[in-house]
Parts: C-alpha cells; structure tokens; sequence
C-alpha cells in the first residue's frame, strides 16, 4: 500500500519531472524563486504612467527594463521615434548564437496622464494597476524569464533580441517607419514570441486578426424636401447611406473571422467631420434633403486574403445601385495586418504545448483568433514562425479594473524560460 502511494506521489508530484532533464530541473527551479523579484520589478513599472502619448513616460518605463537588461550583459538601444510623434522603442540583444527568438513586449499603456488609474495596487495574490495584464507584466515575464536563462548559464545558447515597442496601442504613422525596427529584427531572426497578456493558462495564440479602417463619404442633392424622390432630386445623402449600411449587413456579413463594424456616423445639410479625432458635428433640417453623410468604421480579419476580399465586397455595394441624385465613395486605410494561421506556428505551439505537459501543467489549446485583437507580433508573423498570448494572467485589460494573477507569475516565466531554452536546442524549426 505505501509503496504503491509513494509511487504515484512520484509520478504526480509537480516537482518530480520525469520528462524533464537535470538541467531544465534546474531552470525550472531557479525561475520558480523569481516570484517576489518580478513582482517588485512589476510593481515599479506600473508605478510609472506610460500612456501612449505620454512620451516620457514610456521613455521611463523603457529605461527601467533597459537597467534590468544591461545587467543581463545585452547591447541596449533606444530607437527615438519622435518623427512620428511616438516616445520611442527598446531594442536589446544578448551575445549568443544558434537559433534567434524575437521576443516581443510593449511599454506603453491606454492609461494616459489625465487617467484615474495609475497605481498598483496589491491584494494578497492579485494586484490591479495599469498594464499590470497589457503588457507590463508580460514583459517582466521576458525579463524574468532571460535572467533564469542567465543564472542557469544557458542564455548564450540562442540569440535574443528583445523588442519593446513604445507605440503598441495607438502606433505611429506611418507603420514602415514606426514598424521598421520590429521588421528588421524579424527579417534576422527564427521565430517570434508574443509576450502579450494569456487567455488564461492553457492557451496561446497561433493567429490573431488584423484590424483596419473604412470610411465612406455620400453625396446628396439639396433641395426642399418636399421634392425627394422626384426626378433630378433624387432621395437624399441619408437615405443612400442606409442603402450602403443596410449592403454591408446583409452581403459582406457571416464569413468566419470576419467582422466590421461602422463606429460612427453623421448626416445632414453640413457635416464638419474631424477623423483623427474621430469626432463629427452634423447640421440640417427635417424640411431640407440630406446633402452629405459620412460613415467611419472599422474592418477585422484573419488574413490578408479575407481583407482583399471583405474592401472588394463592401466598394462594390457602393459604388453599384446608388439611389438616384447620390454618389459614394469608400476610402480604407491600413490598420494592424492579420497573423495567420500556419503549420510553422502550429510547430511552435507544440513546443510549448510540450513543455507545458513535461512541467505538469496540462497540455494547452489554440486561442480562438476571433476573441484576439491586433499586436505587434502580426506584424512579423509574414518573416517568421510565430506565437502570442502567453505573457501574464489577468483580467480587464484595457479597463478601470485591469488585475493580474500574481500566483501564476512565477509559472509563467517557468514555461517561459523553458519554452525558450527547448527552442535553442531546436535546428531546423522553420
Ligand atoms: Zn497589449
């Protein structure tokens, strides 16, 4: 009977670790120490504002993580990018050789200065605070995860680069310059791994949509509205904008993974619209015809196939079977792209799917990339073999209530850590 009890205590005890060898053991040991370490580095970072547009704050926050990699023996860069009215990226790069991992963080938050959120707060193994889930901690999950690498002595068996954007939110304009440096690192590297906050522990993101922007612009003919519909009249701006709304929800509507949505709408005798402020102001009268309306929306996909296909649908509807005496004209503009779905990620996901398991922590499933919006990862995700979603565990991300699962920290830059020496030790992944 003992005997038979101390057995199974082996096999499901998680700290046996059949599958794991005497050196992961010991990974996995050193980065379950690093709980009271990273909360620390989480707490003084989140203490930092970095909203978007608050450029030194993002700046702050950056040279926080800076220090922490400059002590790991990385080359650190800041990338200023002020021309595009961003605060700037951190770029970092260890000596090592053999397989190269991007790893992609962000330093800024939605939290802006004028925000009421802007402490972390701790409650026994929960703590709120903004961007304690998007991205902060997640990003002291690489930190944490590179420094168990560096304690156990096996950091320079890859090549890291470390990428933590400053602009992920709300990125410069335009994107081959805001993007560039993320771009340049993935063209030099094997694969890439988002660090951006899990939906919940077992599961990853092997695609995400992208997201992009629409706009439609309809003209009407002013007249009194006793004449609408008569002959060189015509129905009026407003009712061809319903024409247009009423195609799109019925033609372009229920492919898989793709969604669009108009966000906001003004029509009348006067339309005074402001799209980077993503505000208009509408003036006309019940007695008067509708000259101009405009539409502003956005467009979710899963690749750029779908995109092509999603724009060609929604130009057609306008541009064929207006309403007479009105014309329309859709511009879209390019957002975010789509990481898509491929064997190269799925390969990747097995990785860690197998790490998971061998730690005893259950095997993980693909993330649902109708539930994920637009990162940064989708940008390298056309260079490289790539996975996201597996930085902290939280909740609320983006809201008043955002909150991270502190007991899961350390067993997250456990995997991490793992996940990323198995994959130094893989030739031959792409
Ligand atoms: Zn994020």
């Amino acid at each position: 009977m003992i005997r038979f009890f101390c057995l199974w205590v082996l096999l499901t005890s998680p700290v046996t670790f059949a599958e794991l060898t005497e050196l992961e053991s010991r990974i996995s040991e050193i980065a379950r120490q690093k709980k009271d370490s990273a909360i620390a580095l989480l707490e003084e970072v989140v203490n930092i504002n970095s909203g978007t547009m608050n450029h030194a704050g993002v700046k702050a926050v950056g040279d926080v993580f800076r220090r922490e990699l400059d002590r790991l023996g990385f080359t650190t860069h800041w990338h200023d990018m002020s021309t595009v009215n961003r605060s700037g990226h951190l770029f970092a790069e260890n000596q090592g050789s053999g397989v190269c991992q991007l790893l992609i963080g962000h330093l800024d938050t939605v939290f802006e200065q004028n925000s009421a959120f802007q402490q972390f707060t701790r409650l026994a193994d929960k703590a709120t605070g903004p961007g304690v889930n998007d991205m902060k901690g997640g990003d002291v999950v690489i930190i944490k995860a590179l420094e168990t690498l560096a304690d156990a002595g096996v950091l320079d068996y890859s090549r890291y680069i470390v990428a933590f954007t400053g602009d992920e939110e709300k990125s410069g304009s335009p994107k081959s310059v805001s993007r560039g440096h993320l771009l340049e690192a993935a063209e030099q590297c094997d694969l890439a791994l988002g660090f951006e906050y899990a939906k919940g522990l077992d599961s990853a993101a092997v695609a995400r949509r992208g997201s992009s922007g629409w706009s439609v612009e309809v003209s009407g003919k002013r007249a009194h509205s006793s004449l609408i519909f008569r002959d060189g009249v015509g129905s009026g701006a407003i009712f061809e904008a319903a024409r247009i709304l009423t195609g799109f929800h019925e033609q372009v509507r229920g492919e898989q993974y793709l969604s669009f949505n108009p966000g906001m709408i003004a029509g009348g005798t006067k339309v005074d619209h402001k799209a980077v402020l993503n505000s208009a102001q509408a003036f006309g009268k019940s007695n008067v015809i509708a000259q101009t309306v405009v539409i502003q929306g956005g467009l979710r996909t899963i690749s750029r196939k779908q995109e092509r296909r999603a724009r060609q649908a929604m130009k057609t509807i306008v541009e064929n079977g207006s309403l007479p005496g009105t014309s329309a004209v859709i511009r879209f503009s390019d957002g975010y792209p789509a990481m898509s779905p491929s064997q190269g990620n799925m390969a990747l996901f097995n990785v860690l799917d197998a790490v998971s398991l061998d730690l005893g922590y259950g095997a993980m499933i693909p993330g649902d990339p109708g539930q994920r919006g637009a990162a940064d990862v989708s940008f390298v995700a056309d260079y490289v073999d790539a996975i996201d979603g597996i930085g902290a565990e939280g909740n609320g991300a983006h809201t008043l209530n955002e909150s991270i699962d502190l007991a899961t920290l350390p067993l997250l830059i456990e995997r991490a850590a793992l996940l990323m020496y198995r994959l130094s030790q893989h030739r031959g992944i792409r």
